[in-house]
């Protein structure tokens, strides 16, 4: 399964933990929930870029919006690390499918600048 969810997620850096169907009468539709973790070594501060030891496991999670698999709304789920910084202090680290402060991973953001394909 994580496999699986590796491959269709297609992100580099990225690994998946668990995944689950959440339904909610808050939301009009289901959504397949990944939880997911940048691959170890790959912590990064989220201000300079360069890669850093990790602080702790920070507070809470964050979710961010993915690209749909078919009727399926796709959600990413992770705890956010922190970094010890030395230029730039603690702060949160970086994460590779998604910018800083961006609810929308980077799949989904490149898909809106592309141009429509027909793919018919
Ligand atoms: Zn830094």
């Amino acid at each position: 399964m994580d496999g699986i969810c590796n491959r269709l997620l297609n992100v580099k850096g990225m690994v998946v933990e668990d995944a689950c169907i959440v339904d909610s009468p808050l939301r009009p539709v289901s959504v397949l929930e990944v939880r997911v973790r940048p691959r170890r070594g790959m912590l990064r501060c989220s201000r300079c870029g360069r890669r850093r030891h990790g602080y702790d496991r920070g507070g809470g999670v964050r979710r961010w919006r993915h690209q749909d698999f078919g009727c399926w709304r796709v959600g990413l789920v992770a705890s956010m690390p922190r970094v010890d910084c030395p230029e730039c202090g603690v702060v949160v680290a970086s994460v590779p499918w998604a910018g800083p402060g961006s609810r929308f991973t980077v799949c989904v953001l490149s898909s809106w600048s592309r141009p429509f394909r027909r793919f018919f």
